[in-house]
C-alpha cells in the first residue's frame, strides 16, 4: 500500500485565484468519538481548502497555519471535524482519523492492566511519558511486558495532568508487530488520545487501560 503523501506538488506555480479553485478535502468520515468527524485526506499548511460540514453539506474554509492536528466546525450544525495538517518539508502527523477531541480530561491518573501466566498485572503511569513494549535491553521500556509478539518500545503513553484534568495520549513508535487500539490498527507515527476502558493489543497481549483509582 502507498502511504506516501503522493498528491504533494511541491513544484506547482503560484495561484491565481480565479483561475484555481479551492480544492476540498475528502473524504469526511465518522471517528471512533461519536459526533466527531475526520478529514481522511491531509492538508498541507500554506494552502487554502473547503471541507464539506457532514451535516449540512456546506463548505467551511480551512486555512491552516502550523503542522498539527487542527478541528474545524460548521457552527449553525456544530459537528466537530478534524483535520490533519501537514508541512511539506515534515512528512510525519498523526492520522486525523485515528484522533479524538477530548472536551473534559479525567479527574484520575490512569493505570494499564493484563493478565500474565502468574495473574493480572497492572501499572499506574507516571506524568510525562510511559514507554510500553516486549523487553528488550537494547531498548528499555518503563513497562516491559513478556510477549514476543510485541515489538520493542513499541508504544508511548504520555500522561499530562493541566487544570482542566488529566489527559493521556498514545504514540505508535515501533508497529514492527501490529498495535491496535479496541481492534483497529495504528500504524508508526499515529497518535490517539486515550479514554479509560480503552484496550491496547501488543503482540498477544490485551492492556486495558482505566482509573489508577479502580
Ligand atoms: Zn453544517
Amino acid at each position: 500500500m502507498d502511504t506516501n503523501n503522493s498528491k504533494k506538488q511541491p513544484g506547482m506555480p503560484a495561484e491565481s485565484a480565479n483561475r484555481n479553485p479551492i480544492p476540498i478535502l475528502g473524504e469526511v468520515v465518522k471517528t471512533s468519538q461519536s459526533g466527531v468527524y475526520a478529514v481522511k485526506q491531509r492538508a498541507l499548511v500554506g494552502k487554502r481548502y473547503f471541507v464539506a460540514c457532514p451535516s449540512c453539506g456546506k463548505y467551511i474554509m480551512v486555512n491552516p497555519t502550523e503542522p498539527k492536528v487542527m478541528r474545524v466546525m460548521h457552527q449553525p450544525c456544530n459537528v466537530p471535524i478534524i483535520v490533519g495538517c501537514v508541512d511539506n518539508t515534515q512528512p510525519a502527523a498523526p492520522d486525523p482519523t485515528t484522533v479524538r477531541v477530548h472536551v473534559a480530561g479525567q479527574k484520575t491518573n490512569g493505570k494499564l492492566s493484563w493478565w500474565t501466566l502468574s495473574g493480572r498485572k497492572s501499572y499506574t503511569l507516571k506524568l510525562g511519558k510511559n514507554y510500553v513494549g516486549r523487553k528488550e535491553q537494547s531498548a528499555p521500556s518503563h513497562l516491559s511486558i513478556k510477549d514476543e509478539f510485541a515489538s520493542a518500545r513499541s508504544i508511548c503513553i504520555e500522561a499530562i495532568q493541566s487544570p482542566r484534568g488529566y489527559f493521556f495520549h498514545l504514540t505508535v513508535e515501533r508497529a514492527t508487530n501490529p498495535v491496535y487500539v479496541n481492534g483497529k490498527e495504528l500504524t508508526a507515527g499515529c497518535g490517539i488520545d486515550l479514554n479509560f476502558g480503552d484496550i491496547i493489543k501488543l503482540g498477544k497481549t490485551s492492556i486495558t487501560f482505566n482509573s489508577a483509582k479502580k
